[in-house]
């Protein structure tokens, strides 16, 4: 392979990923989170607006409830923070995430009160009876740049299963058909764990067929509900990422992968693989977006969080110092610090373009900067500690 990288972007989607809604949106002038600073704003600010969720999917991060949480930002504190938001610069990027969002009844409320302020307001709605077309025009009036509906399995049966819920799968194909009638740009978000792997080429069919205009591919964390899922093995995780490259090499939708950054690493292999470019080439700044670094997640009760993957948190956005605390916490500035990281991902070449997942390293061993156990790479002469929790 020549020419230029894949398409990637990485990040994390409201919890991640599914929370996450990623830079080639077709939408008007996305920023591009190559050329934002990290250190101050992130690319992409997700706000979980309800953990309250008709739906029980087998990986659910946000552990999802039946009823509403007494204590979530209310209208007016949302709305507060969506100001907060505007001072991270223009064309800030809100995700709005659950649960699910369509539970909150001031939903269209805050997506208008956003698209005024000139805020890129985004959607994760479950995939529920609730998520009709008259819903989706009403939230394409209200503003709404993206949609981003989650597609676990290419089948009604492998999809619902994986969802715990009969007809999730029809519905959610159904409201994509429906959000592209009203205009509005889809993305598509699937969870690779042991479980869902099988079923990634016809995945990749679907989303071509559904017009989507990126795949965010989440690399599944065992928080929530997801512990009890299989992670696919770390050899096999890279099988995939090389599978990923070459579907976005050649489809018309962009690929962005949630909580693996190696692709990064792996679009820089597969370029030194494939051409005389000498050793180094291609390994600068970072150019995607992980916990911290150009993704942040406000809780529904308001906490700061790197992601929705890696509960720790900077402070309550409550106090009113949204900007403050993404900029200067202990936490969130140690998250952009590849030089701090831990074990092989602080001895790697590739720490500054990958870095790893820093909700895996946290799931695994409750320290944000220790290593990745997804990752199989192992840096040129390191014989310290391999990471805790390797999923061989
Ligand atoms: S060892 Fe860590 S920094 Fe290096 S490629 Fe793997 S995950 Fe990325």
């Amino acid at each position: 392979m020549s020419g230029p990288p894949p398409r990637v972007t990485t990040g994390d989607d409201g919890g991640s990923p599914p929370e996450s809604v990623g830079s080639d949106a077709g939408d008007a002038a996305p920023p591009d989170p190559g050329r934002i600073d990290t250190d101050r704003r992130p690319f992409v600010l997700v706000w979980e607006v309800t953990q309250a969720c008709d739906l029980a999917c087998d990986h659910c991060r946000a552990d999802a409830q039946p009823a509403r949480h007494p204590d979530e930002l209310t209208t007016a504190e949302g709305k507060q923070l969506l100001e907060d938001a505007r001072s991270f610069g223009d064309g800030q990027l809100v995700v709005l995430s659950g649960g699910d969002p369509l539970v909150r009844p001031d939903l269209l409320e805050l997506v208008e009160y956003g698209t005024e302020r000139g805020l890129r307001m985004t959607l994760t709605p479950s995939g529920t009876a609730s998520l009709t077309p008259e819903t989706i025009a009403a939230l394409a009036d209200a503003g709404i740049r993206r949609l981003a509906l989650s597609l676990d399995g290419a089948s009604a049966a492998a999809h619902d299963d994986f969802r715990g819920e009969s007809g999730s799968f029809e519905q959610t194909v159904a409201a994509a058909r429906a959000a592209r009638d009203a205009g509005i740009p889809v993305q598509i978000n699937t969870t690779v764990c042991a479980a869902t792997a099988g079923e990634l080429p016809d995945l990749r069919d679907l989303v071509a067929d559904l017009g989507a205009v990126l795949w965010s591919v989440f690399f599944l964390v065992p928080v929530g509900r997801g512990r009890v899922l299989d992670p696919v093995p770390p050899e096999r995780a890279d099988e995939i990422l090389n599978w990923l490259s070459d579907v976005g090499e050649e489809s018309r939708f962009g690929i962005k992968t949630t909580e693996a950054p190696q692709y990064r690493r792996v679009a820089i292999q597969r370029r030194r693989d494939a051409s005389d470019a000498p050793e180094g080439d291609g390994i600068g700044r970072r150019l995607g977006i992980t916990a911290g670094d150009g993704f942040a997640f406000v809780s529904h009760t308001g906490e700061l969080y790197p992601s929705g993957f890696l509960p720790e948190s900077a402070g309550s956005v409550r106090d009113g110092d949204l900007v403050g605390l993404y900029r200067n916490s202990d936490l969130f500035r140690s998250l952009r610090d590849p030089d701090g990281f831990r074990g092989k991902c602080g001895a790697c070449e590739f720490r500054h373009v990958c870095g790893g997942s820093r909700s895996r390293a946290y799931a695994h061993t409750g320290d944000p900067l220790a290593s990745d156990p997804l990752c199989p790479y192992v840096p040129e002469g390191y014989d310290g500690p391999m990471p805790a929790g390797r999923a061989d």
